[in-house]
């Protein structure tokens, strides 16, 4: 039985990288029957939209989608249609995979480390307030009269929002990650030194549900902490719960471990969806230029084969991509020490080479 998906090839290079995704899928030999469905840039240009419903309708009814990047509009109303698909699907969990490849260019061949990031809110939540807006002026009354000092006249004003409910759903979420995927430590991340309230309800709440899973170690730390550390011990760390801002960031800072946004993969999940997608956006610089590097989009891929039970499938893509890493021949620009080397190869020749050893 063939699996279905949806397809959205996304915008900038999106189309091209999910080509070929979809090409070394297909040569694994599972049988995939793909709905393509348009949002952002794509979807606003050809039917005035930029989320349109009956993409919204085909991931629900599928419940497993591959995603290119989607360019996020300057200006105007719209958010991030990313940010906005997350919430309609209440795709609360975003899980990125770190793990390095021999050969690649990066900071140790040792590191293996599983990024899980709280999706809906924090910084992220969206209630913004632009300078000038009345409503802060009220705001800052509220602010001095529970003696917490004032907001300046000239500020802009950002609510952090974190409660009980998400930390918990985030945090039980990456434990259950940890107790059945064999890891041994989840790592909680905040600043809850200084943001009593919001961090330290996220730790607090981490600490409870920490004691139902008695055999995956617990450490809390600081995310300045967290990021010195990583760089010099990379190899310590397992499993990291984040709230949205930090997970944001030090997920980037992984993927720099590795080798680059290139070979970052990553999934966003709900209660009963799962959309796969690569770390990086969509990189308009390259687009249509058959320069982009698919590698993430691939390991994505390989990720959505693992979810859809296509487990020998996903070791196989995972291991020719490993391969042709190690070999060094068939790799973009991105991925070479010298940028300018001309043998750098296009997405379309990554996608050759990696079909080969399949
Ligand atoms: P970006 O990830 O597109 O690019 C950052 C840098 O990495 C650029 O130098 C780019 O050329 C390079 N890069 C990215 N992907 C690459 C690839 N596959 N191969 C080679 N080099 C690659 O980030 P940005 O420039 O901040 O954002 C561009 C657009 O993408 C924006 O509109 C942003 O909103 C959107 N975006 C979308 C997603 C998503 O859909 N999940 C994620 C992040 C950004």
């Amino acid at each position: 039985m063939p699996h279905d998906v949806t397809l959205i090839p996304g915008d900038g290079t999106g189309p091209e990288i999910t080509r070929a995704t979809q090409r070394v899928l297909g040569a694994t030999g599972v049988q995939i029957r793909w709905d393509v469905r348009s949002v952002g840039q794509d979807a606003a240009e050809k039917c005035g939209d930029l989320l349109p419903k009956e993409a919204i309708h085909s991931i629900r009814q599928n419940g497993v989608a591959l995603k290119g990047p989607v360019t996020t509009p300057r200006g105007g109303g719209f958010r991030s249609v990313n940010v906005a698909l997350r919430k309609v699907l209440d795709l609360f969990a975003c899980v990125r995979p770190t793990k390095s490849f021999p050969g690649a260019l990066c900071r140790q061949e040792d590191i293996d480390i599983v990024v899980i990031r709280e999706n809906h809110e924090d910084l992220y939540a969206g209630i913004e307030f632009v300078l000038g807006d009345p409503l802060i002026n009220q705001i800052s009354q509220i602010v001095e009269e529970s003696g917490q000092g004032t907001i300046r006249e000239d500020a802009g004003l950002s609510l952090k929002v974190i409660s009980r409910r998400g930390s918990e759903r985030i945090v039980r979420f990456a434990f259950d990650y940890a107790r059945d995927n064999g890891r041994n430590q989840v790592t909680t991340v905040t600043k809850d030194n200084i943001m009593k309230h919001t961090d330290g309800l996220f730790s607090e709440t981490a600490r409870k549900v920490a004691q139902d899973y008695p055999k995956v170690r617990h450490e809390e730390m600081l995310v300045d902490a967290l990021a010195m550390q990583l760089v010099r011990y990379p190899e310590r760390f397992d499993v990291l719960v984040l709230p949205n801002l930090y997970g944001d960031i030090i997920s980037d800072l992984c993927a720099g471990l590795i080798g680059g946004l290139g070979i970052a993969p990553g999934v966003n999940f709900g209660d009963n969806i799962a959309i796969f997608e690569a770390v990086h956006g969509s990189a308009p610089k390259y687009a249509g230029l058959n320069k982009a590097n698919p590698m993430a989009m691939m390991l994505s891929g390989a990720l959505m084969l693992h979810h859809l039970g296509e487990i020998e499938a996903a070791k196989r893509l995972k291991g020719s991509i490993a391969t042709v890493i190690a070999e060094g021949k068939s790799l973009t620009r991105d991925m070479r020490a010298n940028r300018q080397d001309q043998n750098s190869a296009g997405t379309s020749q990554v996608a050759d080479a990696i079909v080969e050893k399949l």
